[in-house]
């Protein structure tokens, strides 16, 4: 069997990240499922946040992402985001990340919910792409081992440690097991979930799956971001438009032409996300639409196409000309605040396994997340991650849990008559009833069907049959924390339970198995 110091499952932002801090102490794998550059990170287009600029401080960015969170941010981990925020975005610089500057200084935007101008961007609105295509050139360049088109399909444990994990070839479905003193989960988010996505075809929740049926616990999962305004275009697959389009001054039209955002929220365009979202959801439902728009003509087109290069772009190679017309837009899933939970050094419960960028619950984000924190949380706490491993064996953990709020998925009884599963079924299922709005009622349908299909799954074989195992259990997890969680706070909203019940000022976190 091959041994390396650290295996990272996931070449996004916070595997890369991970990989070129841990090769300066030992032996670095990087197992990613497709070619390495395919992940959500390039697909990043707003920035990374950091209070660098002259009207602002950790402290005033700290406020910002906990009003967010909607009270369930892990104070704790905010502070140490806020406060490491500047040394991690160094590195990223020291690393050759070419973030805009303007006189030789680096120039900052403001996006919803930020309350100075704290984004750094790099080309415009293509961020992550630089981001990711400077740190995968500098692991290229180091003796890093990177094994493309490896899909990791079981965490291996030993006497309770994590001792490797187990890996399909993609290509020749030859399995082959790896070992390591520590094992870092980067696999992303799970926005591959539901029907309308801004995520990468990858991000299929395969880091929380097997972390879970490793036996780690799993935090949050009830609070999925739906993006605002993602572009609505017949034949045209989802593209984000930024929020910062809305922070340089764009403004939301309904599809009469009528500015509606200022009806629901004294902060109009500028509000969090899930209230810009649920606030879209109901124009549309008003209108009899499946799109609003969004409106930048007013602005100078020069503004346009050298701040939103990008997405100027996009939308002129798809006839559009934003500069002149509205933009269609509607929601769709985004990031997944939940999933494997860390405590501030990115351990799991399970000692020798760490978890980090999206895929990772540190608590920074709590019930919804500040935009452009998440690039900034993969960096401060993989960061932390290696820093860990400098000091402590594989077979320690200090992760504590309190076993009063774990929960063991609850068994349903088998459906007789349901759709057929495949992944079509599963993101509509998810989008009409686990999506922006939801009920107990629909909730409680999604759950049965969940449970029936997940009892009917066949063994895995190749790539899309491991995803589908991955996402239904994704959706479970997902269904039942929400129908759990009986009030609205966030992301999660339930039309049968509409307000915040400070009784749910707690966390939702599953384990398999637990005996209470
Ligand atoms: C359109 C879009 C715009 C965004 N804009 C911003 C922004 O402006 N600012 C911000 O802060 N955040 C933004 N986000 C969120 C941010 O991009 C992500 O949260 C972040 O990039 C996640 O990085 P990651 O390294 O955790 O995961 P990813 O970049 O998603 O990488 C996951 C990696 O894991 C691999 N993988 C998954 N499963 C397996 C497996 N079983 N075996 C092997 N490999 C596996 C994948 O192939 C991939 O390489 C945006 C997200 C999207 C989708």
């Amino acid at each position: 069997m091959n041994h390396y110091d650290y295996i990272i499952v996931g070449s996004g932002i916070a595997g890369l990240y991970i990989a070129l801090l841990a090769i300066e102490r030992g032996s670095v794998l990087i197992l990613t499922k497709g070619s390495i550059d395919d992940c959500n990170t390039k697909y990043a287009q707003g920035g990374i946040a950091v209070a660098m600029g002259k009207d602002d401080s950790p402290e005033l960015h700290f406020n910002d992402t906990i009003a967010a969170g909607d009270g369930l941010c892990d104070t704790e981990a905010v502070r140490i985001l806020t406060d490491e925020a500047a040394d991690c975005t160094a590195d990223l610089i020291k690393f050759g990340v070419p973030f805009d500057t303007l006189d030789g200084e680096i120039t900052l935007t403001r996006e919803a919910a930020h309350s100075v101008p704290r984004i750094m961007h790099a080309g415009g609105d293509a961020t992550g792409e630089h981001i990711e295509v400077t740190l995968s050139h500098q692991v290229r360049s180091t003796p890093i081992k990177v094994l493309e088109n490896c899909l990791a399909s079981e965490i291996l444990v030993q006497k309770d440690i994590v001792v490797g994990v187990r890996a399909l070839d993609c290509h020749t479905g030859s399995v082959e097991d790896y070992s390591c003193k520590f094992l870092v989960l980067a696999t992303g988010g799970a926005g591959k979930l539901f029907k309308y996505t801004t995520n990468s075809d990858v991000v299929t929740g395969d880091g929380i799956a097997l972390a879970f049926e490793a036996g780690a616990e799993i935090s949050d999962m009830e609070f999925f971001q739906f993006h605002p305004t993602v572009l609505r275009l017949p034949g045209v697959a989802p593209f984000l438009i930024s929020e910062a389009v809305r922070g340089e001054g764009g403004i939301l039209r309904n599809v009469e032409g009528r500015r509606f955002m200022p009806d629901y929220t004294v902060e109009a365009e500028l509000a969090t996300r899930d209230i810009v979202a649920r606030s879209i959801v109901y124009e549309m439902k008003k209108t009899h639409s499946d799109r609003v728009f969004l409106d930048v003509t007013h602005l100078p087109p020069r503004l346009i196409t050298t701040r939103f290069p990008h997405i100027y772009r996009f939308c002129r190679d798809h006839g559009l000309d934003i500069t002149k017309g509205f933009i269609p837009v509607a929601p769709a899933a985004h990031y997944l605040m939940g999933g494997v939970r860390v405590n501030n050094w990115g351990e799991t419960n399970i000692p020798g396994l760490f978890a980090a960028g999206e895929t990772a619950c540190t608590g920074v984000h709590g019930a919804n997340r500040l935009a452009s924190n998440s690039l900034l949380e993969s960096v401060v706490f993989s960061k932390r991650v290696v820093r860990r491993t400098e000091v402590v064996a594989p077979s320690e953990s200090h992760h504590t849990s309190d076993v009063s709020c774990l929960y063991s998925l609850p068994e349903h009884e088998v459906l007789p008559k349901m759709p057929m599963l495949n992944l079509p079924n599963l993101q509509s299922l998810m989008w009409d009833r686990v999506g922006i709005i939801r009920s107990g009622k629909s909730l409680k349908e999604a759950a049965d069907i969940l449970a029936t299909w997940e009892s009917l799954l066949p063994q895995p074989s190749d790539r899309s049959s491991y995803e589908l195992n991955n996402l239904v259990l994704c959706a479970r997890l997902v269904t039942e924390a929400a129908l759990l969680r009986e009030e609205s706070r966030g992301a999660h909203f339930r039309t049968d339970f509409p307000r915040t019940s400070p009784e749910w000022q707690r966390h939702i976190v599953f384990k398999k198995n637990v005996i209470k």
